[in-house]
């Protein structure tokens, strides 16, 4: 007898073994971990993936296993395993590498898979942490410094007097425990174990009604549905209700949101309302943490589950709906090593599980779209806000007409901007660029300050005086002001900044609206752990007046007193590159302009552009999203491009620059040798950015009308191309997202 092992190496097959003395080989079962001797490694944790009769391995070299690790039950269950194994194919990603991206780490390190009971662990894991009257009583400016920890933990928990959960807490304060304690002791916070009042369900509108009602009668069964509804038209309480439902039929609900910033947002609206434990994942969480949460959902313990991308491959005991909110988000595709969708995951898990998925967005992608063109998905469509709040304006701002001595901002986003601050409403400025400026520029010779490790320019940053390249991460330290700098080239004494950056925009504010308070949101004003939650708390309590962004401030966060929402220069999503950069400007305007007015008060977008007739970007705004996607998904077709194709990417880069393209041809010269006319070749072409980090990168591209046919191709395909090349690296993007 054999057994076929997955070992988490970059070879795609599997590896067979004997099994070990004295084992009833009948109880050994697929999904179970086994210690196997691999390599130059004494052992190393694989997992059981088939018994066979037969092996190709000569018996002097076929090795035993030394011990099975989950002797009892398969640590996966067999649905989660057989995912794994469809994904491993799909993505054409090695099935040991697939099943170590899913499981959590100290499962795949071999630790054992045991629910720790709460007593053992004082019951905190799943209680919730109040704060107590005394505590409310304290300042947390008032502590020492060197006491940051309680007055972080002390704000927070004064700020969520309904309580928090410690894996809510950690997403804040990083190994919250000895803090937890420590304020415990003081009597400053208190665990409780009951829930706060509830929210009682709201009475749904027809919109939300009939989605709820339709979803409803699909529960047995699957039923993919895109719940398209602009931003405050009431998704949230259509999948709150929904979830109800399966909760009372005692079956489990899994939701995927975009960023692990949003997380605490909606784990919060699903505590006000359910009393069942709820399994939260995010990439805060320790390896035990983790772990714990995981054998939760797995074993039917906690009923939901909310999660960011990694959390699609949680095992749940008895699915009874999925959910994704923001479906057309980007973060959803990993862009590294495996490269999978976990929207498209989550699809097909629901699939294979016969029960509903819902696809949550207010700009639904145009792969979703389609699939309701080909009624494949039902169209829930939810067409008003839910509450008072009325759809904001827009205006489009020429900026040819803009001298230079205005800066970045236009008279007109200049007036409105003075009328918010007279009535006390915040500002929202959106400019998706961080740093100062991007060029540094000789007018003298047109030298241009670039990288030396990528194709890139490199970008002024003024609060740390050095030149940053955004790709590398490459710094160059500036000894006097960019505008004294004498040119490398040409030695002209003076060089000139071009362009806007956060940094910039906040410095031009500051001087216009000199006592008005500015918070500047980008990843490097947010760099400091706790920066994040602070300036969300400033802009709550209405202690901001202006907030200047980058896409950080974009994405579903509620600012319920912003009334103007300004882009500062639109230009860069409408020439993109990359055959979705305008499916991702519309998504992104769509999402900005949505946190204007949420509350009472009307809101106002400016566009600040030097496109005003841009064809795209006047269609999104005279008739709006759908009107946008139409239009986009006909150029689609015109160009052969996803939902009307489908592509796969082999990407290669190398040290030297002939070296990537060489291995692409090889490539190439094989495919075509596998002889299959109904898939595309595209290249090999340099990427857009040829250079990056120093490496040279290149890909190849392929298309097929039929999904089949590329797989066909790539399975034969794959298997001839050298696993791995000195000097070059090599990866293959399954339903890439960009062609970068
Ligand atoms: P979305 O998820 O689409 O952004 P939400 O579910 O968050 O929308 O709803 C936006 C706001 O409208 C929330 O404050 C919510 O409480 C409220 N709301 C949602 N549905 C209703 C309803 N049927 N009646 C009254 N208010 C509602
Ligand atoms: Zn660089
Ligand atoms: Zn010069």
């Amino acid at each position: 007898m054999i057994l076929q092992i997955a070992i988490p190496t970059p070879l795609n097959r599997h590896f067979d073994y004997l099994p070990p003395p004295g084992i009833d080989t009948n109880l050994l079962r697929p999904g179970m971990r086994v210690w196997v001797p691999f390599g130059n490694s004494r052992h190393c944790v694989g997992m059981l993936l088939a018994v066979a009769e037969q092996t190709e391995v000569p018996k002097d070299k076929l090795k035993t296993i030394l011990k099975v690790l989950d002797p009892v039950q398969p640590v996966l269950p067999e649905d989660m395993f057989k995912l794994l194994q469809w994904a491993s194919h799909y993505y054409h990603y090695p099935i040991g590498e697939v099943i170590s991206t899913a499981l959590p780490r100290l499962l795949s390190q071999g630790e054992p898979a045991i629910l720790q009971s709460p007593d053992k662990d004082g019951g905190e894991y799943h209680s919730e942490w109040v704060i107590t009257p005394e505590g409310q009583l304290i300042d947390p400016k008032t502590l020492p410094k060197r006491q940051e920890r309680f007055a972080l933990l002390l704000a927070l928990l004064q700020q969520h007097p309904a309580g928090l959960s410690e894996s809510e807490i950690v997403i804040e304060l990083p190994n919250p425990r000895p803090t937890l304690r420590a304020l415990q002791k003081k009597g400053w916070i208190n665990a409780q174990i009951q829930q706060s009042a509830l929210t009682l369900p709201l009475s749904l509108n027809p919109a939300q009604k009939q989605a709820f009602d339709y979803v409803s009668s699909q529960l047995q069964q699957f039923s993919p549905c895109l719940l398209d509804g602009v931003t405050g038209s009431g998704k949230t309480e259509v999948y709150l209700q929904i979830i109800q439902k399966v909760l009372e039929q005692g079956r489990q609900a899994l939701v995927l949101v975009p960023e692990i910033n949003l997380t605490p947002q909606m784990v919060s609206r699903f505590k006000q309302r359910f009393t069942v434990p709820i399994a939260v994942f995010h990439s805060k969480l320790n390896h035990q943490e983790r772990l714990q949460t995981w054998l939760l959902a797995r074993d039917g313990l906690a009923p939901i589950v909310i999660g960011t991308r990694s959390a699609v491959w949680t095992p749940l005991q008895r699915p009874g709906v999925f959910i994704v909110d923001e479906e057309h988000d980007p973060s959803y595709k990993q862009q590294d090593h495996f490269r999978y969708s976990a929207r498209d995951i989550a699809v097909v898990r629901a699939q294979r599980a016969q029960v509903p998925i819902l696809l949550g967005s207010a700009t639904p992608s145009l792969d979703s779209l389609q699939n309701v063109h080909l009624h494949r998905y039902q169209h829930l469509i939810l067409p008003e806000r839910a509450g008072a709040a009325v759809h904001p304006s827009f205006h489009l701002v020429d900026l040819r007409q803009l001298t230079s001595r205005q800066g970045s901002l236009s008279p007109q986003l200049k007036k409105a901007i003075v009328q918010r601050l007279e009535n006390k409403q915040q500002v929202l400025l959106f400019i998706n660029r961080r740093g100062y400026a991007p060029v540094l520029l000789c007018y003298q010779c047109g030298w241009l300050a670039y990288c030396e490790h990528c194709d890139a320019r490199l970008t002024y940053h003024e609060a740390t005086h050095e030149l940053l390249c955004h790709h590398c991460g490459a710094t160059r330290p500036l000894t006097t002001d960019p505008s004294t700098i004498e040119c490398p080239n040409c030695h002209h004494p003076k060089m000139y900044l071009i362009g806007q950056g956060t940094e910039r925009v906040e410095e031009t504010l500051e001087k216009e609206f000199p006592t008005a308070k500015i918070l500047r949101i980008d990843s490097d004003s947010t760099r400091s752990k706790y920066a994040m939650h602070t300036m969300l708390e400033q802009i709550h309590a209405g202690e901001a007046d202006i907030l200047v962004g980058t896409q950080m401030l974009a994405k579903g966060h509620h600012f319920p007193k912003v009334t103007l929402v300004g882009v500062i220069n639109f230009d860069s999503g409408l020439y993109g590159i990359d055959f979705r950069s305008s499916e991702r400007m519309a998504q992104l305007l769509v999402q900005v302009a949505g946190r204007a007015g949420r509350a009472e008060d009307p809101g106002e977008v400016i566009i600040q552009t030097h496109y005003p007739d841009h064809p795209l970007l006047t269609r999104l705004i005279r008739q709006g999203y759908t009107a946008f996607a139409e239009a986009a998904l006909k150029e689609r077709q015109q160009t052969e491009f996803p939902p009307y194709t489908r592509l796969a990417l082999l990407r290669a880069e190398a040290e030297d620059v002939e070296k990537a393209t060489e291995f692409l041809l090889m490539a190439k010269t094989q495919a075509q040798q596998c002889c299959d006319t109904e898939v595309k070749l595209w290249g090999p072409v340099p990427a857009p950015m040829e250079k990056r980090a120093g490496w040279y990168r290149a890909h190849l591209l392929l298309q097929a009308t039929q999904r089949e046919a590329l797989h066909r191709l790539l399975d034969k395909w794959l298997p001839m191309l050298p696993a791995s090349t000195p000097k070059l690296r090599w990866s293959l993007d399954v339903d890439p997202q960009e062609l970068l």
